[in-house]
């Protein structure tokens, strides 16, 4: 079978998620590694050259989704999407917090799920590790390469959508866009969230970014940046 995207690693233990997830994956184009604990996930990633790993937060064994997200970033920057049982906020950013890309919570669509995975993989190769290239935005400075934003004043943290959200309307600077562009943009064609999920990360955006954004509401569009 022709397996031209690479590998991925999907760590979790209940085969028939696991199962679901890769054959999708695969259908897709990707070589899939299924481990069924941390250990042998992270022994995997470590040993095989890998585009991406999936790791579930609950596991058996010595360690968990987490531990498995701190010992890959300890390594490099193979690019991982965490899933977990519970929508809950903590394990979310703690999740992020560890270095994780992405975040799904269960239960999920294996489709939207390999939509991130392709929209992850499109942006790692956008801006690729080494080649940092900065976009500057009045007295902000967009750093593509080390994922952060300047003022001024200093670093301000943004979370990924939230950085991945601006880049795009920089990118797009003085287009009047749709939440749906945005949406497709940043979050990937076959993200089916709602389109209030724009308003959320915008206004996050504006809160952290203050008058140093100018972005605009256009009226019955969605968003502009002057
Ligand atoms: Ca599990």
């Amino acid at each position: 079978m022709d397996e031209p995207n690479g590998t991925v690693i999907v760590i979790e233990d209940d085969a028939h998620i696991s199962d679901l997830v890769a054959a999708y994956l695969r259908r897709d184009g990707f070589r899939v590694l299924q481990r069924p604990d941390g250990l042998a996930g992270v022994d995997s990633a470590l040993a095989e050259p890998t585009r991406l790993v999936i790791v579930d937060v609950g596991l058996p064994g010595e360690i968990d989704g987490f531990e498995v997200c701190r010992r890959l970033r300890r390594e490099g920057a193979v690019p991982i999407i965490m899933l977990t049982a519970r929508d809950d906020e903590i394990d979310r950013v703690l999740g992020l917090e560890l270095g994780a890309d992405d975040y799904v919570t269960k239960p999920f669509s294996a489709r939207e799920l390999v939509a991130r995975v392709h929209a992850i993989l499109r942006r790692s190769e956008a801006a690729p590790v080494g080649t940092p290239t900065v976009l500057t935005l009045g007295d902000l400075e967009i750093d593509m390469g080390r994922r952060e934003v300047r003022t001024p004043a200093g670093t301000i943290p943004l979370a990924n959508r939230e950085f991945d959200l601006l880049a795009f309307l920089v990118a797009n600077k003085g287009l009047a866009l749709s939440r749906q562009q945005l949406l497709n943009g940043v979050w990937g064609d076959g993200w089916y969230g709602d389109e209030r999920t724009v308003d959320v990360h915008v206004r996050q955006l504006r809160k952290k970014l203050g008058p140093s954004l100018p972005l605009t509401t256009v009226w019955g569009v969605g968003y502009r940046l002057a």
